[in-house]
């Protein structure tokens, strides 16, 4: 079998309510000369990343799709004059990995989860995300056992009232979005006024850049650290598993590299007694998918995240949509990464933009944390 050809397909998937208006979804469809195809899912600046899968493609045709190994580190090494490293490469990576996995299970007739060494549950434990304490009420109802807070000010208000509202037995996390203008010590100090939520886990306290002001929150905040998030590949995310500063390691699903990549992290991960919670929340729906098969095969997984309501554009365009029950996603065992795109559907949402603007009334970065310091730590 050989590659004949490689599709991109860009899209908006912006909220109707005006939010998230520069969130675009990249799928990518791997097409072969026996007319099977396998497709995937490519973030991390999705129109950029669609270049570079198109600068790659030459690379890709008239090779075997069963070889993913050895085409990776082709494609890898072919970014070397554009620095190799970087999110950029990596999401091109990843939407090309994952539809060569969804191509090698359609021709074997086998879920992607049989490949990654078989599988160890039928559900993966999922998170929606809560900001008050209605909200959670209404996810807790719909069956689901864990939820996260996004955010900084005020978000010890907003865990106490949810903690309050739905008790022990719900798992919380606090994602403080690597803010570029949290200082580690107000970092810590945000943190130590959350140990008495006993969070599942507090996400990138600081920003992913600042390795050494990680590790100082680690040392100083008795919760479970996570991050990993905007990390590329297995060397992205190899000093914070290897001194152990996190507790839980973060990989997107999107942008990591590709399963290969992150099934190499969650063994390095387990290695050192840490576990597993892909990030999800910018992905579209075929990179769900993906992660669900991963998810399904890793001794460390922990959780993962999920949109729930999501936008429109979710549930039309792929097919089938998951299963979701009592808080948890079914892994799918149809051949592949059981998932098909309707390539009608996504001709409906043309792509808009790609970056947000900064608020003009903000000065960027820094100055956040320097005004009203007291307000928003108190909160
Ligand atoms: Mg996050």
């Amino acid at each position: 079998m050989k590659i004949t050809e490689v599709k991109t397909y860009l899209m908006h998937a912006g909220r109707p309510d005006g939010s998230w208006q520069k969130r675009n979804w990249l799928f990518v469809k791997i097409v072969t000369d026996e007319g099977l195809y396998g497709v995937g899912e490519a973030s991390g600046w999705p129109r950029v990343v669609q270049t570079a899968i198109q600068d790659l493609t030459p690379l890709l045709i008239g090779e075997d799709p069963f070889h993913i190994e050895k085409l990776w580190q082709k494609l890898y090494l072919a970014m070397m004059g554009h620095g190799m490293t970087g999110i950029v490469g990596s999401g091109a990576l990843t939407g090309i990995d994952m539809a060569l996995w969804d191509l090698k299970g359609k021709a074997l007739n086998t879920p992607v989860w049989n490949l990654l060494g078989g599988k160890i549950r039928d559900h993966i434990w999922a998170y929606p995300h809560a900001h008050n304490a209605e909200r959670a009420l209404e996810l807790v109802e719909r069956g689901f056992t864990a939820l996260k807070i996004g955010g900084v000010k005020g978000v010890v208000g907003k865990v106490e009232a949810i903690r309050r509202a739905v008790g022990l037995d719900i798992d919380l996390m606090v994602d403080a979005h690597g803010p570029p203008w949290l200082t580690t010590r107000d970092a810590i100090r945000l943190g130590k006024a959350l140990e008495d939520y006993d969070l599942l886990f507090y996400e990138d306290p600081v920003a992913p850049e600042h390795v050494e002001s990680l590790a100082r929150v680690a040392a100083s905040v008795e919760l479970p650290i996570a991050a990993g998030e905007r990390h590329a590949a297995i060397y992205g995310v190899r000093e914070l598993i290897e001194r152990e500063i996190i507790d839980v390691v973060q990989p997107d699903t999107g942008r990591a590299g590709g399963l290969l990549q992150m099934k190499k992290i969650a063994a390095l991960a387990e290695a050192h007694a840490i576990t597993v919670a892909p990030h999800s929340g910018s992905l579209g729906p075929v990179a769900a998918y993906a992660c669900l098969h991963l998810l399904a095969s890793l001794p460390n997984t922990l959780i993962m995240e999920h949109l729930e309501d999501d936008v429109p554009q979710r549930y039309e365009v792929v097919t089938p949509l998951p299963v979701i029950e009592a808080g948890h996603i079914l892994v799918p065992d149809a051949p592949g990464l059981g998932v098909d795109l309707v390539e009608e559907a996504i001709a409906k949402y043309p792509s808009r933009g790609n970056v947000s603007p900064p608020d003009p009334n903000e000065e960027p970065v820094y100055i956040l944390a320097r005004t009203g310091r007291a307000r928003w730590i108190q909160e």
